[in-house]
């Protein structure tokens, strides 16, 4: 039987950074099984392709700009399977770049599904099996189906049904308004397709400041795309040309709802994701799982001292940045290493949503400071106020933060408008530095830049910005 020092279940960002982290710290023997393509989720059907998407949305968008200069844009001849073309060859680029990786490691990269079969045992499906004095799970996620909604692909998607489509609906009905389902309804209304997105809950992107979701709201409501909050779809129908959906929505005072029928041609459930956890052994060694997830303790041990988990298996943020810093932790650990951190800290992970504008944020928004019962202020900075976004068009904005009033500690912060997911970072390296609100207003910021945002909002809350 062949014996490893690590064996990682899954190639995605998760697992292949896992087991090159652990040929850094001196492993000699590491496997990564994958039954699919080396990356996962995040390069293949998640985070890359959609981020090609969204940039050639950008390109194609720009047209209107190209007019305001006189240039005449004839879109005749555009072919939205050149852009799918386009997303897969970023996607392909990438994960054979995660095979090269995991080569030039010395990693043993085995293809297949596998299961544990013992505290120091995986075995694939073929009866192979192979040892390891360590096991990392790191099997991922899918998306999450909605009773009534089966996925098929083709009138009803998944993420992954909607990164493969070659050809455009002339109407589409989004179910979810979370960051998937919110970058869709970017690119499809730039392509011209009508969006209308659904949300159970009563705001859209629920996780995030309010504040700075308006900015993002407005700007997605000029362009055309329709929200309803406090609606569910309910059920489908299939008709000749295409779906009726019912939906219900809450009406204000409580109690009733009213029912709609919604014609549409297609339509995306993106109302989260389920972890892989079935069907990996988890019972051969007495895992159990909580709402599907695996419990982890320090460094994502899970119950059995020789099998971690990490990425989204575990019940932390389901991103890709999250589940690469996990299997770091977790590597660190098993190699004997004191990591900085037992585990990742909730409010230092950036959350971000690559449309236009983006939208980036990192701990307290202001709707949970005011449900913990946090002693908070805040203070806001508009885009409008740093020449470079009127230079270039993108003033609509904003770089929110939240603070400790008597100690200046960040609590959270927001930006939405252009770049927000780039500028997110001063923001979070002054958060784990732990500098005050005055260390970053007092840095000198180049002008002109969007930057000088970020250090104006640390002026407002020290009561001295200048450009407001
Ligand atoms: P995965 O990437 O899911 O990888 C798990 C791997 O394990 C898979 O390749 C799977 O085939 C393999 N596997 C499963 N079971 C077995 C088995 N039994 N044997 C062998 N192999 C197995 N996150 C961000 O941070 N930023 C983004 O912009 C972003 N955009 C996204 C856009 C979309 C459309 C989607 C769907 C997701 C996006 N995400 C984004 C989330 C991100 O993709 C995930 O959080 C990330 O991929 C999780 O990494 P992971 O390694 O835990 O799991």
């Amino acid at each position: 039987m062949d014996e490893f020092d690590l064996i990682i279940i899954g190639a995605g960002p998760a697992g292949y950074v896992a087991a090159i982290r652990a040929t850094q710290l001196g492993f000699k023997k590491v496997a990564v099984l994958e039954k699919d393509k080396p990356g996962g989720v995040c390069l293949n059907v998640g985070c890359i392709p959609s981020k090609a998407l969204i940039h050639q949305a950008e390109i194609f968008r720009s047209g209107a700009e190209l007019k305001e200069m006189g240039v005449r844009v004839d879109l005749n001849g555009f072919d939205f399977a050149k852009v799918y073309q386009k997303s897969r060859k970023a996607a392909d680029t990438l994960s054979k770049g995660v095979q090269y990786l995991l080569k030039k490691n010395n990693v043993t990269y085995l293809t297949g599904e596998f299961k544990i079969t013992g505290a120091n045992e995986v075995t694939s499906m073929d009866g192979k099996k192979l040892r390891g004095k360590n096991i990392l799970i790191a099997t991922g996620s899918r998306p999450r189906s909605l009773p009534g909604f089966s996925f098929d692909e083709d009138a009803v998607l998944s993420s992954t049904g909607a990164l493969n489509l070659q050809k455009l609906p002339k109407k589409i009905l989004i179910l979810g308004s979370g960051a998937i389902g919110m970058e869709f309804a970017h690119v499809w209304n730039a392509f011209g397709v009508e969006v209308h997105v659904v949300e159970m809950l009563d705001r859209i992107l629920p996780v995030e400041d309010q504040e700075a979701v308006e900015v993002l709201r407005k700007s997605f409501e000029k362009r055309g795309v329709k929200f309803s909050t406090g609606t569910k779809a309910t059920e489908m129908k299939k008709v000749k040309d295409g779906l009726e959906i019912t939906l219900e929505t809450n009406l204000v005072g409580g109690g009733n709802t009213q029912k709609t029928i919604e014609k549409t041609d297609k339509v995306l459930v993106a109302i989260g994701r389920v972890p892989n956890t079935e069907n990996i052994g988890l019972d051969s060694v007495g895992i159990k799982t909580e709402r599907g997830f695996i419990p982890v303790k320090d460094y994502y041990q899970t119950s059995v001292p020789s099998i971690y988990a990490v990425g989204d298996v575990v019940n932390s943020p389901l991103l890709a940045h999250v589940a690469s810093k996990e299997a770091e932790i977790a590597v660190e650990f098993i190699a004997g290493k004191k990591p900085k951190h037992k585990k990742i800290d909730p409010n230092q992970i950036p959350g971000c949503t690559y449309c236009e504008p983006q939208i980036a944020s990192f701990g307290y928004p202001e709707w949970k400071a005011k449900e913990e019962k946090i002693t908070y202020a805040k203070a806001v900075f508009p885009y409008r106020g740093a020449g470079k976004s009127v230079a270039i068009d993108k003033s609509d904005g904003l770089v929110k933060i939240l603070f400790h009033p008597q100690t200046k500690e960040i609590l959270g912060a927001h930006v939405v408008g252009a770049e927000a997911t780039e500028l997110i970072h001063e923001l979070l390296l002054a958060k784990s530095a732990e500098l005050l609100l005055e260390d970053v207003a007092t840095m000198i910021h180049a002008h002109p830049t969007l930057s000088e945002a970020v250090m104006e909002s640390m002026r407002v809350g020290e009561g001295w910005a200048i450009h407001i």
